[in-house]
């Protein structure tokens, strides 16, 4: 049957029908059928909780009852206001000054925007364009497009049609040190701030990266005075066993903290699209003037929406009364994933946080693999070379092993038929 829908990342044409849920319940999705499968996406990266919490039910149901939704221009409520004050709270440094907005690629243009017009006060306003890393993923929009590798991206196809940036290689060693100043220096007319999504790169290849070349980011911004922008969409709220990525410095003798840090997914716990962009006192300080000319012009219409307020207050609740055991879950990925490393076309594994990797020198039919886990009853979307989990966190050792042995089972099962 011919759909109206126009799906995501999907080629019309060919790809099989996607797979129909009627519900979800805890780290489940369910079919129409009752059949049941562990949701090892937590729904890309945001159902932390897993599905239907009652807390989370609760508050957004009575902020329904009270008031689903009310302009931002010039109006304000509690929710908003108790979520900024508590996301101030728990962002680092002087992260103080928090603006909604509807979704993470949004998030992302909206601290493009920021870093721009920072500059633009500051007597720089050549400084509009932004250096990010290879391998980089910050969003599908043309301003977030712009900041993904541009050659190894989904969006490189665009990449005529779309602001160019600057891309250099993390630094992870002396070389590349040397140039990613090197372009700093030689474009510091022109850079406005650093991307980088702290440790854990997400849809852009699923790589990790270790806090010495954090810190090495952090310095070469101070050095080339360029703000630092974290893009901890995918990363924040406990991912990687922190609050938010930048935390694993937190103990250092100089914390790396951000200009700006944008948040999203898992922000509302996997109910509603909200997203936010966090800025330092000193960003905020250079739009904060007696001229309205000055000020940031931004403003989604659905900016700040009560319901999704109420559901990321819950989720902070949640992350207050029940902490998580992620370094368990690490360890289990660890163990039990690494017996995919004897497998000729596996390339490598790793786990970090509540994420796990199995990247493929010769990639198998990636349809293949994720119909061998949903005949297993779990589901997972493998992209490009990669089979990855990044599993609800609230995930139960007996569903986390069964998610592994799926992975290592339909690996196996996938590999023998292509061979
Ligand atoms: C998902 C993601 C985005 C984009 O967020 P959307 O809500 O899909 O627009 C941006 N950056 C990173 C690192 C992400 O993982």
């Amino acid at each position: 049957m011919m759909t109206s829908v126009w799906r995501p990342y999907c080629q019309m044409k060919t790809a099989p029908p996607p797979m129909k849920v009627v519900a979800t319940e805890g780290c489940h999705l369910i079919g129409s059928d009752g059949e049941r499968w562990i949701d090892g996406m937590a729904s890309w990266w945001s159902a932390c909780h897993g599905y239907n919490h009652p807390h989370v039910r609760q508050m957004v149901n009575e902020q329904l009852q009270r008031m689903p939704h009310v302009m931002f221009g010039g109006i304000t409520h509690e929710p908003a206001e108790r979520l900024a004050t508590r996301l101030a709270e728990l962002a680092p440094g002087d992260l103080n000054h928090v603006f909604f907005s509807d979704s993470g690629s949004v998030a992302v243009e909206v601290a493009m925007k920021m870093a721009i017009g920072h500059w633009r006060r500051r007597n720089r306003p050549g400084r509009t364009r932004f250096l990010a890393f290879h391998n980089a993923y910050h969003g599908d929009t043309t301003g977030a497009m712009s900041l993904c590798d541009p050659k190894r991206s989904m969006h490189a196809r665009y990449s005529d049609a779309i602001t160019e940036q600057f891309h250099v290689a993390l630094p992870r060693d002396e070389s590349t040190t040397l140039e990613l100043d090197r372009v700093l220096s030689r474009h510091s007319d022109s850079i406005a701030g650093v991307f980088v999504e702290p440790l854990v790169q997400g849809a852009g290849g699923m790589r990790f990266h270790d806090v010495e070349t954090l810190v090495r980011i952090r310095e070469a911004c101070r050095r080339h005075n360029v703000l630092l922008i974290a893009d901890e969409i995918a990363t924040g709220f406990h991912r990687t066993g922190k609050m938010f990525a930048v935390d694993h410095t937190s103990d250092f003798e100089s914390p790396v903290v951000p200009d700006i840090l944008c948040l999203g997914k898992a922000l509302t716990a996997g109910t509603m699209s909200m997203a936010v962009t966090i800025a330092r006192s000193h960003v905020f300080d250079s739009f904060y003037d007696d001229d309205p000319g000055a000020a940031l012009m931004h403003g989604p219409t659905f900016m700040a929406n009560p319901l999704a307020c109420s559901a990321a207050n819950a989720s902070l609740d949640l992350f207050e009364s029940t902490p998580y055991n992620v370094a368990n879950i690490e360890s289990i990925l660890r163990k039990r994933l690494s017996v995919l490393t004897d497998v000729d076309c596996v390339a490598e594994v790793r786990c970090f946080g509540a994420v796990g990797v199995v990247q493929f020198r010769d990639p198998p039919n990636m349809q293949l693999v994720q119909d061998e886990l949903v005949r297993r009853g779990v589901w997972l979307r493998p992209f490009g070379d990669c089979l990855y989990t990044t599993p609800p966190l609230c995930v139960d050792d007996d569903s986390l092993h069964q998610i592994c042995d799926a992975m290592i089972e339909a690996t196996h099962a996938t590999v023998l038929q292509c061979t």
